[in-house]
């Protein structure tokens, strides 16, 4: 008995009780809308990330945030800001900063007792901010 190609409602003709074709691209269809939904819901979590930071840390790159992050929370344990490198600026001794790789600051408050981190600064922000230039 020869196998006769049948013609599917969706206008394919194929072999089978369903078109192959349509089970496939459905199938792929899915698998991106999951793909595309993990992506969204990485998304979500990294903004939420952000909402939960003390500062602002959106735009800056990643190993920054990352840095920043673990610098606030050492901070916030009451570590003490040379451990980082920190350093008081000369102007402002009540202002504290703390390089973050070789292209950031994190600038501080000092309240006396801790430190309260006020934001992350690019070199060229930072050296904006420097009085007389
Ligand atoms: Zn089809």
């Amino acid at each position: 008995m020869a196998k006769r190609k049948t013609l599917f409602p969706c206008g394919h003709k194929g072999y089978g009780k369903a078109c192959h074709r349509c089970t496939q691209e459905l199938a792929a269809q899915q698998q991106y809308v999951q793909v595309m939904a993990e992506k969204k819901s990485k998304k979500q979590e990294k903004e939420a990330s952000f909402d939960r930071d003390i500062i602002n840390l959106r735009g800056l790159p990643d190993h920054v945030v990352v840095k920043a992050r673990a610098i606030i929370a050492a901070l916030g344990e009451n570590k003490n800001y040379r451990d980082f490198g920190g350093k008081r600026l000369r102007h402002n001794r009540f202002i504290v900063s703390i390089p973050i790789g070789r292209n950031y600051r994190m600038l501080c408050e000092d309240c006396g007792t801790f430190l309260i981190p006020q934001k992350v600064l690019s070199h060229e922000d930072y050296n904006v901010c420097k009085p007389g230039s």
